[in-house]
């Protein structure tokens, strides 16, 4: 089964949760998913997995032009600009860093 996922929301449980259509055969990611191997192998032992197909893929923030099946950075490429901050902000102290994130979390929460 494949499910486009068209809503997330957050209710007050804390879980998260989303609307979206189950896909139908002849619906280009259905046809290219049901039925093939497992298009993202993993450990986990629950049989559903979330991730955005390529053909929706966007392209890693770095700037670097790499597809990005599903999140906002290729594998390991959020480490520069986040040790860039830690670098230009907090002289380098990852410590310095926590301890700020831990003061002021809850204003940079979205
Ligand atoms: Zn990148």
């Amino acid at each position: 089964m494949v499910v486009e996922i068209e809503q997330w929301a957050q209710p007050p449980d804390g879980r998260r949760a989303f609307r979206g259509g189950v896909l139908s055969s002849g619906h280009r990611v259905h046809d290219a998913l049901v039925g093939g191997p497992d298009p993202v192998p993993t450990d986990s032992r629950n049989p559903v997995a979330y991730f955005r197909h390529p053909s929706e893929a966007g392209t890693c923030r770095c700037g670097c032009g790499e597809a990005v099946p599903g999140g906002e950075w290729a594998q390991g490429h959020d480490q520069r600009p986040l040790h860039g901050v830690v670098n230009d902000d907090f002289g380098g102290s990852v410590g310095r860093f926590l301890d700020w994130y831990e003061t002021n979390k809850t204003s940079a929460e979205v």
